[in-house]
């Protein structure tokens, strides 16, 4: 299972990047995670979009999902020229009304994602389980034989988190914050330090945080993750991890 960072920063991009977007490839299979601002042209270097087997959504912040909006456009232009079926994408039908603008007429089909869901792609199987976040969030984790990827979605803390990530290969966990802002009482999203607990506790082999604050250096966060869980890196545009 290999995957690619395609965007890593959150809730905005730096200048030249984009929001969130992760490509998930085994064997033939191929999935993008999130389709954040900017995703579709570097996913474009990779794999086409018409040529994914699903996009799976973490949740429908438009740091996660704006490139949906251009995606389908891509397919439509591309099923003009070459007649096939719809983008699969499968998302939280919650918000309903952002969910509803993700189907466009026959060239990309919606799928509501639950904790119960289970999407097998080749090789690959497909579970969520829910984050604490404002709107419905899932961590996803990708199951390929023995190799486990697990990716945080947006989520603040909670106590089950290391249950959810047992023993992942990789995590790849956001961490938008630093311990100073935890301190400062912000919420809705992690910051380096309990990410790096959770993997820890967690048993993970490797911790890549991604999200990052846009304005900020990333060094920081990965000294405050460092300090607990020590293989822990930054995910980097087109940074590639075979697991
Ligand atoms: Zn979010």
């Amino acid at each position: 299972m290999q995957l690619t960072v395609l965007g890593c920063f959150g809730p905005y991009p730096r200048a030249g990047q984009s929001c969130s977007g992760y490509l998930v490839q085994e064997g033939d299979s191929a999935v993008l995670l999130d389709c954040g601002n900017g995703v579709l042209s570097r996913l474009r270097y990779y794999i086409e979009p018409w040529n994914l087997d699903a996009v799976v959504l973490s949740h429908l912040h438009s740091d996660h999902v704006s490139d949906m909006m251009i995606i389908r456009y891509a397919i439509m232009v591309k099923r003009y020229q070459e007649p096939g079926p719809a983008l699969k994408v499968y998302a939280p039908a919650d918000p309903q009304s952002e969910y509803d603008r993700l189907a466009y007429k026959d060239f990309v089909a919606t799928y509501p994602v639950t904790e119960d869901t289970c999407l097998r792609l080749g090789n690959m199987e497909i579970t969520f389980s829910k984050g604490a976040h404002p709107v419905l969030s899932h961590l996803i984790t990708i199951q390929s034989g023995e190799k486990k990827l697990v990716y945080s979605g947006d989520t603040e803390y909670f106590p089950e988190m290391s249950q959810r990530i047992k023993g992942a290969d990789l995590f790849l966990c956001e961490a938008n914050y630093l311990r100073e802002d935890i301190q400062k009482g912000h919420v809705n999203h992690l910051a380096a330090y309990q990410a790096a607990n959770a993997a820890l506790e967690g048993e993970v082999k490797r911790l890549v945080l991604t999200h990052h604050h846009p304005d900020r250096n990333q060094e920081h966060s990965l000294q405050e993750a460092r300090e607990i869980f020590a293989n822990t890196e930054l995910a980097v545009a087109d940074k590639q991890y075979t697991l």
